[in-house]
């Protein structure tokens, strides 16, 4: 901090971090300039929640202020905004560290995603300021200039100023009163802010379940109900609705929502609730969900807004409130991560929402979709990581198949029921899009028989899949191994190539591909296509192969098995070519196309100038002897 004294004010100067926020708040906020009031109301709220608690756990008598309130006194002459709370107030020390920088994670991650979301060119959406409390400073969208003045206990009261242009002071003020007391002059275009019945209107939106009275001009405007504690006969949607917004800051009402009341071993009531998609940059980054989770109320006081010791990180999304009367109030973070109670609580939520899922998928399956493509890919991770679940978590897995439609999915269950009575094992492919693994040689055996394929397009089912190994005692198989059982596949190889003729293909194939495959062997699964590249038994899925590439974790990818087509017109053509001349230069030209027209299908040829040459050349070839 820089502070220069003038009699008692002195001034400071915000980090740079700072100036850069709240140019950001004052130029790409502007649409929505109403959530200064929601911001402030919560910053309220939560060092009232902090009096609350210390009054209940060191038994302190009532705060001097009566009862713990906010209130908000409006001049519609004079534009004139107060919001005053008996909360816990800030020291001088506070103030600075408060009110002086961007302390907040939240407030950064805003920033960020202002960044990546180019709001100059979207327009800043409802859903990205609903996802971050972007704080205090968001009342620069609605004035010029703002008086903070507060005292904590065992502090002398202090005033803060700022027209959040740089700098701001912090003087020494006679104050006897506990609290905060924020007051400002509206700017011109901000007047409607000094209207009571557009505040009111406000604080119902976004504020009414803020768990103090909140006093405009003297009345009354929200309605505190723990509807968590209501009879679950009682809770009106609208309301549970409203309430989901309230606490999840989403603009979208919630998909489904769970109420639970418990009595037994452990006792604690909890409201909870599927968001209808998934927030912003949550899912795939690792360790987004990490500390997220239900607000964990004790004894009506709420200890922890994100409380990630109540669910497993994959089910870090659900949001609500949890209370208990079963853990002390005096609980400090450790204690209520270690206490047998919360390993309870924990474990009975748990197993609640996943039923929860189970009977959306039965009951309400369209629901059910709309969460499964929101959250599928986090839920999954609980196969990995939850091994009393694992069996309830694999019956929620959906996929796309050969056999469904685009964006329809199948469940294990399903495809075991209607496999063929040979049909020993279930076999999937993954792979970026549908489209592109629609067109993969591999499959063509199994379009032919009509065997049903397993098409894994979320990029993380490669990774959880293979962890399967088996259902129904049946083996889960990727169809791009080499170890696939094709004993029902004799027939239709009628007019194959017999071993004799097919034996110098082969060979010269070895010679000519040298260590860039690991083998060349004739194929039972393809159709149409003359070649194919396979895994061998213990090679990775081609898609985690990609990843790692990708990520550059591995360097020399796996080598492949080339498969060869006996019945393919080409493949018979080369046998020809083998029997008239072996050394002909123009079968090694062929053989190298195939290859890399193999690699070319599977995304992974790398350079494509010398396949393009070679494909001249060839049709070269060809048109000559269509001249001659
Ligand atoms: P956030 O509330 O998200 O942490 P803010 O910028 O809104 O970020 O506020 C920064 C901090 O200032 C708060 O965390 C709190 O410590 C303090 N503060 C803000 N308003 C009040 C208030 N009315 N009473 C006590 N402390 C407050």
């Amino acid at each position: 901090m820089s502070g220069k004294k003038q009699q008692n004010v002195q001034e400071f100067e915000y980090k740079a971090e700072m100036k850069q926020l709240l140019n950001l708040i004052v130029h790409s906020l502007y649409t929505h300039p109403e959530i200064f009031l929601r911001e402030l109301i919560s910053n309220a709220s939560d060092a009232l929640n902090k009096v609350r608690f210390s009054q209940l756990t060191e038994n302190q008598a009532e705060a001097e202020g009566g009862e713990l309130k906010i209130t908000i006194t409006l001049d519609e002459k004079k534009r004139s905004f107060v919001i005053e709370d008996n909360g816990t107030g800030m020291s001088e020390e506070e103030l600075i560290a408060n009110l002086g920088t961007v302390a907040k994670s939240g407030t950064l991650g805003f920033l960020q995603a202002l960044k990546e979301h180019q709001p100059e060119k979207a327009g800043i959406d409802g859903n990205l300021i609903g996802q971050f409390g972007v704080g205090f400073y968001s009342v620069f969208m609605v004035t010029d200039e703002v008086t903070v003045e507060t005292k904590s206990s065992g502090s002398p009261g202090c005033r803060w100023r700022s027209s959040g242009e740089g700098t701001y002071t912090i003087e020494k003020i006679d104050r006897e009163k506990l609290g905060t007391k924020i007051a400002f002059t509206l700017k011109e275009d901000a007047a409607e802010f000094a209207e009571g019945y557009r505040v009111e209107s406000i604080i119902r939106k976004y504020s009414n379940f803020v768990d103090f009275p909140i006093y405009l001009d003297n009345k009354r405007v929200n309605s505190i109900t723990a509807l968590w504690q209501q009879p679950k006969s009682d809770l009106k949607e609208e309301e549970v609705n409203e309430f989901y917004k309230f606490i999840s800051v989403d603009y979208q009402e919630p998909l489904d929502y769970l109420h639970l009341s418990l009595e037994g071993v452990v006792n604690f009531k909890a409201l909870l609730f599927l968001p209808k998609e998934a927030p912003m940059d949550m899912l795939y980054q690792q360790g987004a969900l990490e500390n997220h989770g239900p607000q964990l109320y004790v004894r009506k006081v709420m200890i922890q807004h994100e409380c990630k010791d109540l669910l497993p990180e994959y089910l870090r999304f659900v949001k609500g409130v949890v209370e208990t009367e079963d853990l002390p109030l005096n609980v400090s973070r450790e204690v209520v991560q270690n206490s047998p109670v919360m390993a309870k609580i924990r474990q009975i939520l748990t197993t609640k929402i996943i039923a929860w899922f189970e009977s959306l998928a039965k009951e309400q399956p369209e629901k059910f979709r709309q969460f499964y493509k929101a959250f599928g890919p986090v839920v999954k991770i609980g196969l990995n990581t939850d091994f009393t679940n694992r069996e309830k978590l694999i019956e929620l897995l959906r996929f796309e198949s050969t056999t469904t439609d685009e964006g329809e999915y199948v469940t294990l269950r399903e495809y075991v029921g209607r496999m063929g009575k040979d049909q020993k094992e279930i076999y999937y492919l993954s792979g970026d899009n549908r489209e592109q693994m629609l067109s993969n040689p591999n499959l063509e055996y199994f379009r032919k028989k009509g065997i049903e394929v397993l098409l894994l397009v979320d990029p993380v089912d490669i990774f959880v899949i293979p962890s399967i190994n088996e259902y129904e005692k049946k083996p889960l198989k990727s169809i791009e191994k080499a170890d696939i059982d094709f004993a029902a596949g004799d027939d239709g190889e009628k007019d194959a190539l017999n071993k004799n003729m097919i034996e110098p293909v082969l060979r010269i194939f070895r010679e000519t591909l040298g260590d860039r495959v690991e083998d060349v062997v004739e194929s039972h699964r393809l159709v149409n296509s003359p070649v194919t590249l396979v895994g061998g038994k213990d090679a990775m899925d081609p898609q985690i192969e990609k990843m790692l590439k990708m990520m550059k974790q591995s360097e020399a990818p796996g080598k492949k098995i080339l498969e060869v087509n006996p019945s393919h017109p080409v493949v018979k053509n080369l046998a020809g070519l083998c029997m008239l001349n072996e050394n002909d230069p123009f079968i090694r030209t062929t053989m190298n196309q195939l290859y890399e027209g193999a690699l070319l299908l599977e995304g992974s040829l790398e350079g494509t100038a010398e396949f393009v040459a070679r494909m001249t050349d060839i049709i070269e070839a060809a048109t000559k002897q269509a001249k001659a």
